[in-house]
């Protein structure tokens, strides 16, 4: 007999090819009259075209969004969008500029519209991580929850080779930690190994034709499923271990979900036989650990933590930040153990059969 508890957030996602064109629509049906648009710096084009697509319900575009959500930055953009007068939010982009959108909504309330361009998934959840003082902080609120998200496959047809292949992985992480969460349900579930299925089908598709329409869509089905997913349940040990490395080492956000992941699927392998069975089912692979690792090597992503810059002589200490507090995980936290996954990590060892 199963036992579960399940809490669906209220979003509204609009999915398909030309979505965007339905941007005006939605604002109408927010109620929203001058909203900001938001990007970072690089992406200043893409904000500039979504406010000529909705002309004066456009208050103007705020290309401010930097990763990690700094809360300088966020009261800075809030004064802004104050002076602008506006009332709602259009945040295009990945999950740097989705979170300056969440940050603002948190201090404000405005309603928020997420149009997101990458496979990161924030669009979906309730959660936002700020910076201040180089500490992460992450809270869970409704108010940082979009209302309206839209996924238009179109304006992912230029997300370059090399960041769609991370971002992919970054959201197979998601789903992964998704099936083996204490607090996951039936429905979870489903989407996850759905979502895995979808995205491994597809990034290799993209890697090698990234203008492929279909992968690409292909690819944002899961990805939406994976941000569903990750608003949906708590994460564990892998997203501990990439909260760590991110936060207290500097490394980049999707690089380090590639590379950390498969060794986490290892630690949790022999607690979680029934998440290892369905990830590898959806990845057509013999073993889930071992298949993660094959599939990020196949995307010619990072694969290991010293190509990414992380330094042997941090191990211990990573090892040592990364056993204190533990996320709920399907195997206890033991910091020899951790210390072995991430020296496996760093020199970029497919993770074997044997059990870890
Ligand atoms: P990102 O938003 O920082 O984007 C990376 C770079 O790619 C940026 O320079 C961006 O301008 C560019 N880019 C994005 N889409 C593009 C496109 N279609 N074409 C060309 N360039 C494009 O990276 P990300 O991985 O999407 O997001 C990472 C951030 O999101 C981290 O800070 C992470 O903590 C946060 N995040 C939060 C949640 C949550 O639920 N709160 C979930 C996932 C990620």
């Amino acid at each position: 007999m199963r036992s579960f508890t399940h809490t669906g957030l209220p979003s509204r996602v609009v999915f398909g090819r030309g979505t965007l064109s339905a941007l005006p629509a939605e604002l109408d049906r927010l109620g929203i009259r001058r909203a900001v648009v938001l990007s970072t710096p690089p992406q200043e084009g893409h904000a500039r075209h979504v406010a000529e697509l909705i002309g004066p319900r456009a208050a103007g575009v705020l290309p401010m969004a930097v990763m990690h959500s700094p809360v300088d930055v966020s009261d800075a953009a809030v004064a802004r969008a104050q002076e602008m007068e506006a009332d709602g939010l259009v945040a295009v982009g990945g999950g740097s500029t989705i979170g300056l959108g969440k940050a603002i909504a948190l201090r404000t309330d405005l309603p928020q519209v997420a149009v997101p361009t990458t496979y990161a998934g924030s669009e979906m959840t309730s959660i936002l991580g700020e910076t201040a003082g180089g500490e992460k902080r992450t809270i869970r609120s409704p108010k940082v929850l979009p209302e309206t998200v839209i996924y238009d496959v179109d304006l992912t047809l230029g997300l370059p080779s090399a960041l769609s292949a991370t971002s992919g992985m970054n959201a197979i992480a998601h789903a992964v930690e998704t099936l083996y969460a204490a607090d996951g349900s039936p429905i979870t579930t489903l989407m996850a190994e759905e979502a895995i299925r979808a995205l491994a089908t597809a990034l290799p598709r993209i890697v090698e034709v990234p203008s492929d329409a279909e992968a690409r869509g292909e690819a944002l089905y899961g990805a939406w499923l994976c941000g569903a997913c990750l608003g949906a349940v708590s994460m564990a040990v892998h997203h501990k271990l990439c909260h760590v490395l991110g936060g207290s080492f500097g490394l980049p956000h999707a690089e380090t979900h590639t590379v950390i992941l498969p060794h986490a699927a290892a630690y949790n392998r022999a607690q979680a036989p029934d998440a290892m069975a369905r990830i590898a089912r959806a990845l057509g692979a013999g073993d889930a650990p071992g298949g993660l690792f094959d599939l990020a090597q196949r995307l010619r992503a990072p694969t290991s933590l010293a190509a990414l810059g992380f330094r042997e002589a941090d191990l211990d200490r990573a090892a040592e930040i990364a056993s204190r507090e533990p996320y709920p995980n399907p195997r206890p936290i033991e910091r020899g153990a951790i210390r072995d996954l991430l020296g496996n990590a760093f020199a970029g060892r497919r993770p074997g059969l044997a059990v870890a």
